[in-house]
């Protein structure tokens, strides 16, 4: 079903959704990055243990990609954006970044 072309207003308040998602994305990603190398590191795995630090890193993941999967997505069809950090054109709907 095709998408009808969104007026300037809409387009705009897109746009802004779909920046405020890449910063929430970038974000993520970075606090991520920052967790799972405390939790690899000798510094986490001694805080916690070798069995917790394992845990906590899987709990981490399984939080991750859902979490993830809600907040990256097309703000007009909520089409997921998949790995992808940057769109510049949504696949679905064609809506323009
Ligand atoms: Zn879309």
């Amino acid at each position: 079903m095709p998408f009808p072309t969104p007026t300037p207003t809409e387009h705009e308040a897109y746009r802004r959704s779909y920046e405020r998602r890449r910063v929430g994305m970038l974000g993520l990603t970075g606090v991520a990055a920052v967790v799972l190398g405390v939790l690899f590191s000798g510094r986490g795995r001694r805080w916690l243990g070798e069995e917790q630090a394992f845990v906590a890193w899987l709990c981490f993941i399984f939080l991750l990609g859902p979490v993830g999967a809600i907040v990256w997505r097309c703000p007009r069809c909520a089409m997921s954006f998949g790995r992808r950090l940057s769109v510049d054109v949504c696949p679905e709907c064609g809506l323009t970044f």
